[in-house]
């Protein structure tokens, strides 16, 4: 095998020893993550927002962004949940590109895995446990879950992982919600497939070991728009998208039926812009449809300090270096809005 050995990497035990959750930052994610389940199990009526870059990629901005958005979140307490997306594992479309910090922790720099998992659980504990923010983060390597299980609030399968048969096993065993993408070619049937897996209980194999879950009902569907076959992006949260769904749910016996709309991606092509203006079409919908207003719990948001998107090296403090992002000044607007419009 052409595969060259390069070094054993420290397991989750050894990890977490080093950055460990102190008993005030645990009692605080118990707190968010009651706060959180409300929202998804109908209890409350506040919505969820998952905003934050498209990929961390440094610690001091992404901290000045924690902080900003914890100091935002008592704003608007009564009506919105902000959850920081502290995004650490990249997928990509052709394998080519950052992989995020879990690869590299300096972006300019060669991989080294070895210093990725402590810094991704170094940036999760410290947004924890100095800004009191839940987390949210991609599950791209199921067998990594472990690194982060006591610290992420919120957990995503991405559109390119959602027909993964391992992710919905291990989905089925954490005990926040995990929000199923649809895939990218749009095909709704997998994302309802891949909630239904992760909603039921499971023994398999994790890791090196035989294990069985106890189903998670938090499970629940992401529209984030799609690609069509000739590579065109399409969206999917207008009306008819949400209405669809809705009676999909309604066909599914699935508990907690629950939809977040992802604002980015392909729902704007990607003119990260757009995103105030999806939010807020999706909120008119949720006044026009009770049945929509209900599965509707959130949004997500591809956020950070500047506008947009740059190449690796360019080193603009607080700007994305993969997806482009809505920037503060616009996105704390946009928090505003959605609180006085929910
Ligand atoms: C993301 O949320 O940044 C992402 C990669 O999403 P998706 O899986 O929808 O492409
Ligand atoms: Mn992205």
């Amino acid at each position: 095998m052409s595969m060259e050995f390069l070094r054993q990497l420290p397991g989750p035990e050894e990890v977490k020893e080093k950055y460990p959750v102190s008993a005030a930052a645990a009692a605080k994610k118990v707190a968010n993550d009651r706060a959180i389940a409300e929202i998804f199990n109908g209890k409350s009526n506040k919505k969820v927002m998952l905003i934050g870059p498209c990929s961390v990629d440094s610690e001091p901005p992404v901290l000045e962004y924690a902080e900003r958005l914890a100091r935002l979140q008592e704003r608007v307490a009564d009506k919105l949940l902000l959850v920081m997306r502290v995004y650490t594992n990249k997928p990509r479309t052709t394998g080519d590109g950052y992989k995020g910090m879990l690869h590299q922790p300096d972006p300019g720099k060669k991989p080294d895995l070895y210093n990725g998992l402590l810094s991704i659980r170094e940036l999760h504990t410290r947004i924890l446990s100095d800004y009191g923010m839940p987390t949210a983060d991609e599950m791209l390597y199921p067998a990594n879950y472990l690194y982060l299980s006591d610290l992420l609030s919120y957990v995503a399968v991405g559109a390119r992982s959602v027909e993964n048969q391992e992710h919905r096993l291990v989905a089925s065993g954490m005990d926040v919600p995990v929000g199923m993408k649809n895939p990218t070619g749009g095909d709704l049937s997998i994302m309802m497939n891949s909630i239904t897996a992760a909603q039921h209980h499971h023994t398999f194999q994790y890791r090196s070991a035989e294990v069985s879950t106890t189903a998670n009902p938090l499970a629940h569907a992401i529209l984030r728009g799609y690609v069509n076959r000739h590579g065109q992006s399409l969206p999917n949260y207008h009306y008819e998208d949400l209405t669809y769904l809705v009676s999909l749910y309604e066909k599914a016996a699935l508990q907690n039926p629950a939809l977040v709309v992802d604002a980015n991606h392909a729902n704007s092509g990607k003119k990260y812009a757009e995103q105030p203006r999806i939010c807020k079409e999706v909120l008119h919908a949720c006044r026009h449809n009770e049945a929509v207003s209900h599965l509707v719990k959130g949004f997500m948001v591809e956020s950070y300090l500047e506008d947009g998107c740059q190449k690796i090296g360019e080193g603009i403090y607080g700007k994305s270096i993969t997806d482009p992002c809505l920037g503060w000044e616009k996105s704390e607007n946009l928090i505003l809005d959605i609180a006085d419009l929910v």
